[in-house]
């Protein structure tokens, strides 16, 4: 139901038809670079060089991230890291890059435990619609592949990294396949490839529009099977180390018993994902509760450096109504299938399958220029027609391909297959994040990192279905790579914070935060380690006790 544009409505209804074999509006390299410095996000100002670490005084970030650099750690200053778990591997992240690098160890007769802030699986990696990009397809190679990721990247992606991705994609689907993951097939019962954004030749390897949640059940029933030991509701919020260069474990929060955990470990294995959740701008998010960024700053305290740090993904279509869904993702599969973007007059105005950036900043200037279509609360957005893949593959094509879709959209009395939706940019992926090696070592001994907490491999624009493919070759490489050069054990200090802390005080302005923050602001969720007055129930291992802020009672009376 959207009378509130009607007229517009009308407008895109009336120009379908001719729509439907017309060609892409043309657009020249030069074009999408302009079209990007004055409308992307990225290139709009409200980013700021950060002043201490590894970056310091170089690279612009997203203020939102600097401030959380500059912030201090919420762990506090007389907390000793007493030992209360040692282990061979510790990694943090219960997504796609953590479970797999937890599967790579299967068998290897080390001790691995994974830690995670929810519960395992909740992550970015479950949310993931459109699907993963391997070569496969009979016009496809590894070479072609690299190229397009290449070009989508704008040349700036770490080449090495991009090959031994484009190198793994096809190991990495015939892995899940054996694991159990259902892709779609054609009826020859080889697997189907669909376009993407960017793609040069069909590549992208699909689950319909659930392509993340089907790997997830596969990972999450491997990992669960195995060896691995899982702990839940613990989220990373320190780094330890021995007194030097070495990177020697972590300390955790247990959420539910309200305790912090000291794990020492051989290897530590950052996986922790985006940060979604630190809206930038204020730009809604597709991102999971869990994306706050908090690898990033963990890593950098340790002095690791960040690639690409103020470069972001705004994905060219997050829901802009119903409020209720503002800023989910309409995946990039739908344009693949043929719908195509409108402004307020009914027209064309991008070509829909160009790079994401291009896309997203073309959409920001329509609706900068007054072409959007505006929501009764006050939102802009562009329509989306894909009624017109309807009228182009059939009637029910929409519900076969994409039933995720439909069913989020018909609980707000919208059916896509005859209404069209309307869409604006959202914060999707971060393109930059920790610098990795080939190995997916960072650059501290003891740390490794995978997924998209690393930056480097994508360059600065990601192309679709290439994440799910990083998180696969880049998660198993780290386990495997443990396998052959395990650290030996060292002592497990704070020296490295207590370093970062006084290079904090010398800053003329601090951020009155403490980082990592765990939830975003908007969960009302505050997570703010203080001393505990002594008694208390709630001693942690260590005999450290802490009182943390509860999310609001939403029963308590409103003044
Ligand atoms: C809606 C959506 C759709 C997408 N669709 C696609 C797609 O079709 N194709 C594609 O290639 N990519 C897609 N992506 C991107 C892709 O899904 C992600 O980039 C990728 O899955 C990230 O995997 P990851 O393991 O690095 O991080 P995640 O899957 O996000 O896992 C990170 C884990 O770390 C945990 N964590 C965070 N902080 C801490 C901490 N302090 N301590 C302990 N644990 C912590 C989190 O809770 C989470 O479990 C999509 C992303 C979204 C949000």
């Amino acid at each position: 139901m959207m009378e509130w544009a009607e007229a517009s409505l009308e407008k895109v209804e009336s120009t379908r038809a001719a729509r439907l074999n017309q060609s892409a509006p043309p657009i020249t390299d030069d074009e999408s670079q302009a079209l990007i410095r004055e409308y992307h996000p990225d290139y709009v100002g409200n980013e700021r060089k950060i002043h201490v670490g590894p970056n310091a005084d170089s690279d612009p970030f997203p203020m939102e991230l600097a401030d959380l650099l500059e912030s201090d750690s919420p762990v506090p200053a007389g907390f000793q890291p007493n030992v209360d778990i040692e282990t061979d591997v510790l990694i943090l992240g219960g997504g796609g890059a953590g479970v797999s690098a937890a599967l790579a160890l299967e068998d290897s007769g080390l001790q691995v435990h994974l830690a995670t802030k929810l519960r395992l699986g909740d992550s970015n990696t479950i949310m993931a619609e459109g699907g993963i990009q391997a070569a496969l397809g009979p016009q496809d190679s590894t070479r072609r592949h690299f190229a397009d990721g290449y070009v989508g990247g704008h040349g700036k992606n770490d080449t090495e990294l991009l090959r031994l991705l484009c190198e793994g994609g096809p190991a990495g689907i015939e892995w899940l396949n054996r694991l159990g993951t259902l892709f779609d097939r054609n009826d020859d019962g080889g697997f189907r490839l669909r376009s993407g954004g960017g793609t040069s030749t069909p590549r992208v390897l699909a689950c319909r529009d659930y392509t993340g949640l089907e790997i997830m059940r596969v990972l999450k029933n491997a990992v669960t099977a195995g060896n691995t030991h899982l702990l839940e509701h613990h989220s990373a919020v320190e780094l330890t180390d021995d007194g030097g260069d070495r990177v020697t474990g972590a300390v955790l929060w247990n959420s539910q018993s309200k305790t912090l955990v000291t794990v020492a470990a051989r290897a530590v294995v950052l996986a922790t994902g985006g940060s979604g959740q630190l809206r930038f701008q204020g730009y809604p998010t597709s991102n999971h509760l869990g994306a706050t960024g908090d690898g990033l700053i963990l890593a950098y305290r340790q002095g690791c450096s960040l690639v690409f740090p103020g470069s972001h993904q705004y994905h060219p279509s997050g829901s802009s109504y119903p409020e209720a869904l503002v800023g989910q993702l309409v995946t990039e599969s739908i344009r693949g299938a043929g719908a195509q973007l409108l402004n307020v007059n009914g027209e064309r105005f991008i070509d829909e399958m160009t790079y994401r950036d291009v896309v997203a900043a073309a959409i920001i200037r329509e609706v900068m220029a007054g072409r959007g279509v505006e929501t009764p609360t006050g939102r802009r957005g562009v329509w989306l027609d894909t009624p017109l893949i309807e009228l182009a593959k059939g009637k029910g094509t929409l519900a076969k391909q994409f039933p995720g879709l439909i069913h989020r959209f018909q609980r707000y009395h919208i059916d896509p297959a005859s209404q069209p939706i309307l869409i604006y940019p959202t914060l999707h992926y971060q393109n930059g994040g920790i610098r990795i090696d080939r190995e997916c070592r960072t650059e501290r001994v003891g740390l490794w990192a995978a997924g998209e907490v690393t930056g480097g491999i994508h360059g600065t624009n990601r192309l679709m279905g290439n994440s799910l493919l990083d998180i696969i070759v880049f998660g198993r490489r780290v386990g495997q790579g443990l396998r052959q050069a395990l650290p030996e054990r060292g002592s497990v200090t704070l020296t490295r914070l207590k370093h970062y802390r006084e290079a904090l005080s010398g800053l003329p302005h601090r951020p009155q935060t403490t980082a990592p923050q765990l939830f975003p602001a908007v969960s009302g969720l505050k997570f703010d380690l203080k001393p505990h007055a002594a008694s208390t129930p709630e001693a942690n291992a260590s005999g450290q006790s802490f009182n943390v802020s509860e999310p609001p009672d939403p029963f308590a009376p409103r003044g």
